[in-house]
């Protein structure tokens, strides 16, 4: 064959290997979609997040054509998680601040028993530590050492072959609230991210656990005064997250 012959070849296979390739993501689209609740209580200010964390959460994962999120928050009927919608999710995000104490008490029994009997995996966010099902999912209060404006917020990877950490090196955020050890809550299964602060304060930042037949991750940034929660860093870590408490592969 002539050189040209043999280009015109190559390019051929590459095109063909490109379409073998985009057959592949399509059919891995058509398996079941991970379904991921986005919750919050909404008490994000509006000036800074507009649609909420469970908004901006929602829409980068609906990027994936893997997963199906759905922002649901505390001021929709049943506070946002009817038995239905809940009896479907895979994951559970939550982001809760203030208003931890109207979360009703049989809507968390719900939960805890979706993780626990039914492998349901759970996301807790930020504040969410004082969160009523994340302190029973872990029976733990939940209490840290210490809070307050923390400056720049260095994020370390310290389990880089943990599935929550594919793609993710150490970055920094440039302001961020600190929260101080000692976080009252079980020993973790792994701890994937620990957190320096410019404040002096350190934390562990991406802690994971087993209940039951569910998987629980706690992630530490995104104080909703900030833009840590339109973060690509962050919500892709969140993504990498859904993918591991259901059990998927990216
Ligand atoms: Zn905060």
């Amino acid at each position: 064959m002539k050189r040209r012959e043999w280009l015109e070849l190559g390019k051929s296979l590459v095109v063909a290997a490109a379409a073998t390739q985009l057959g592949a993501a399509q059919q891995k689209a058509k398996g079941k979609q991970i379904y991921v609740l986005v919750w919050s209580e909404r008490t994000e200010p509006k000036e800074h997040y507009p649609d909420g964390h469970n908004g901006v959460i929602a829409a980068f994962l609906n990027k994936d054509p893997n997963i199906k999120a759905e922002a649901v928050s505390i001021n929709d009927p049943e506070q946002g998680l009817p038995p239905e919608k809940l009896q479907r999710c895979d994951v559970l995000i939550w982001w809760g601040h203030i208003r931890h104490g109207e979360v009703r008490d049989d809507i968390v029994d719900r939960i805890v028993k979706r993780v626990k009997d039914e492998g349901m995996g759970f996301i807790a966010l930020h504040s969410s530590h004082y969160a009523k099902p994340f302190q029973r999912l872990l029976n733990a209060p939940g209490h840290l050492g210490g809070v307050g404006h923390g400056r720049e917020e260095h994020i370390w990877v310290v389990a880089p072959n943990h599935p929550i950490a594919k793609g993710i090196s150490h970055f920094t955020l440039p302001d961020e609230e600190f929260y101080a050890e000692p976080f009252q809550v079980p020993q973790p299964e792994t701890v994937v991210f620990i957190s320096t602060f410019g404040s002096g304060h350190w934390f562990r930042s991406g802690l994971t656990w087993s209940v039951g037949k569910g998987r629980v991750f706690y992630f530490r940034p995104g104080h909703e005064t900030l833009p840590t929660m339109k973060d690509e860093r962050i919500l892709k870590i969140i993504r990498n997250a859904v993918y591991w408490c259901a059990r998927r592969n990216p």
